[in-house]
């Protein structure tokens, strides 16, 4: 019957509308800023740069490596590298982003820098309140600006960090163990090589043919 469908839709809205005011997960709407509606785990606004431990410096996990900044649609990053190199959290030495800007004003939040960066440095933040009076310095974030703790990652999307922080250790694990076994075959080879030195070699006398 034509006007069903209508019918049926002011249904739920009228069943939703008087009932919340006796349930409140019927409510769809709170009283923000005092009330604030928990975030979904995906949610995303703006790329932060992660490190490790307590120091933002030292454990920062970008290698100033830039594909992000070639990546990046709106070419809104722009990378330094540095001249000197710093342990990563493997102990490699790696280079690090003297200077790390992100311009948010033109940021369009499309996560393509967090999906090609190799070592997990970059990732989507979910702070939203960033509304500011000038419309360029103070939209330029710098990298002591955009650098966060592993454990603010773990607080914002605890599922995806989990998930990235088990990637980091196994490929540390694998290779810890390649470097084990490099070092194992590098030991059994030099040992072969004094073995076959320490040999007595055989006398020429030994050697000659006999003659009847
Ligand atoms: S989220 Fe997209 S637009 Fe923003 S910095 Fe990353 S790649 Fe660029
Ligand atoms: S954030 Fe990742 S992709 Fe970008 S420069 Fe740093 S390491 Fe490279």
């Amino acid at each position: 019957m034509i006007g069903t469908g209508i019918l049926k839709g002011m249904a739920v809205t009228a069943r939703n509308f008087v009932g919340s005011y006796f349930e409140k997960e019927r409510l769809i709407t709170v009283q923000y800023p005092e009330e604030r509606s928990p975030l979904p785990e995906n949610y995303r606004n703006f790329p932060i740069l992660i490190y490790d431990g307590d120091d933002a410096q030292a454990g920062l996990r970008c290698v100033a490596c830039k594909i992000c900044e070639k990546e990046c649609p709106p070419q809104c990053i722009y990378i330094v590298k540095s001249d000197d190199r710093k342990p990563d959290y493997m102990g490699k030495p790696q280079f690090y982003p003297k200077i790390f800007d992100i311009d948010i004003s033109v940021c369009m939040s499309c996560q393509i820098c967090v999906e090609v960066c190799p070592f997990e440095a970059i990732k989507m933040d979910k702070d939203f309140e960033l509304s500011k009076r000038e419309r360029f310095d103070s939209l330029l974030f710098r990298k002591q600006q955009l650098s966060k703790s592993n454990q603010y990652y773990h607080k914002i999307h605890p599922v995806e960090a989990e998930a990235v922080d088990k990637n980091l250790a196994d490929a540390a694990a694998a290779a810890e163990a390649k470097k084990k076994a490099a070092a194992e075959a590098a030991a059994k080879a030099a040992a072969a090589k004094a073995a076959a030195a320490a040999q007595p070699s055989a006398s020429p006398a030994a050697k000659a043919p006999t003659t009847s």
